[in-house]
């Protein structure tokens, strides 16, 4: 099954289009985060207290996590334009030429996946974020001319689920880096309790919480959570979400207590099964169980191992002994492997 019909996956889907509404549109709403919140609010206030433009910012982290909404508070906070890009979208130079040539002066460029950039393109990005030029070759063979324009002063806001993929250089041109962790339980439920008050869901306490857990940390994942559940509550329960109604559509969705859905438990079970508790390669695991190494590492990987129920090493995953407990089964590994790392 591909990642983009799944439940528990941080990565964007057509439904959640609807989820603008939702989004945050200030410092003061974002819940959770609070680490990134505080640095953002100091850059933001001394940026206008120069009366400058902000300087760049790279948010990273899993998908789901709130990457492009901090971006658009960002421009809400700053009062200015925000454009919004993806990396695969700017497949030539001339096509992030055409959009920075647009910008004005103090407008935000907000570039997702920033990590699928192509050379060439950022070739032509590094001048633009440091020296706010743009350098352009004029005709061919010898009688070439380089010719810099310049551009106004503006800020790129990138985020990637990969900073490792990132070049040296395009992350040295930015002047603040965010990581962005999962939520904890806390943020969890604030969040569903918001959204439900948004959407006029009718829920109690421990309807919120019960979302909230099987969520994976991830603000998307619990807002599609909260929507599906209601769906269930509509047809099952006069749309009233207690506890009972939470856990059973969550069930019926098959996501189990922790937020694990088939996918993360097939990872596990490959890895305890096939490669006996491993280390196994991800690519390997990735095969095995006919799913995108890209999307086991990006979207199932972090919240396995923010469990613990992973371990990275550099011979491959090793499943723990916590997810074995989880499996309900008995690890049965010789003592060996403990001592081996
Ligand atoms: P990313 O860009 O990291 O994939 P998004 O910024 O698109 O994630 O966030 C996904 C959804 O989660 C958004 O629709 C937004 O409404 C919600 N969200 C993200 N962060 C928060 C937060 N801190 N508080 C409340 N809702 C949030």
């Amino acid at each position: 099954m591909s990642d983009s019909s799944r439940m528990v996956s941080g990565k964007k889907r057509t439904e959640d289009r609807a989820d603008n509404a939702l989004r945050p549109k200030r410092l003061d709403e974002m819940t959770g985060q609070t680490r990134v919140v505080e640095n953002l609010r100091i850059l933001i206030e001394a940026a206008k207290k120069r009366h400058e433009p902000l300087d760049h910012v790279l948010f990273y982290g899993p998908p789901g996590l709130g990457k492009t909404t901090f971006a658009h508070v960002i421009s809400n906070e700053m009062e200015v334009n925000i454009r919004i890009t993806a990396g695969p979208a700017i497949e030539r130079a001339g096509d992030l030429a055409a959009i920075l040539t647009h910008l004005r002066e103090g407008d935000i460029l907000f570039i997702d996946e920033i990590h699928r950039l192509g050379r060439a393109v950022e070739e032509v990005l590094y001048p633009a974020m440091e020296d706010f030029a743009l350098d352009i070759v004029i005709g061919k063979g010898p009688s070439a001319k380089n010719v810099r324009l310049h551009l106004p002063r503006f800020t790129v806001i990138g985020a990637t689920t990969r900073l490792a993929l990132l070049t040296a250089p395009l992350r040295t041109r930015f002047g603040a880096v965010y990581r962005l962790d999962f939520y904890d339980p806390d943020a969890m439920r604030e969040i569903v309790r918001r959204a439900a008050l948004l959407l006029d869901i009718s829920i109690d306490d421990d309807g919120i919480e019960e979302i909230a857990r099987r969520a994976r940390g991830t603000p998307r994942v619990a807002l599609r959570l909260l929507k599906r559940v209601r769906d269930f509550a509509e047809v099952r329960a006069n749309g009233a979400i207690s506890l009972d109604v939470a856990a059973g559509a969550l069930d019926l969705l098959d996501i189990d207590p922790l937020g694990l859905d088939d996918i993360d438990r097939r990872v596990l079970l490959t890895i305890i099964e096939k490669f006996e508790g491993g280390p196994v390669g991800l690519e390997t695991i990735a095969a095995s169980i006919s799913e995108e190494a890209d999307t086991i590492m990006d979207v199932y990987e972090p919240y396995l191992l923010q469990l613990g129920f992973l371990e990275r090493t550099p011979r491959g995953r090793m499943a723990t002994r916590l997810a074995y407990e989880h499996l309900g089964l008995s690890d049965e590994r010789p003592p060996r492997q403990a001592t081996l790392f």
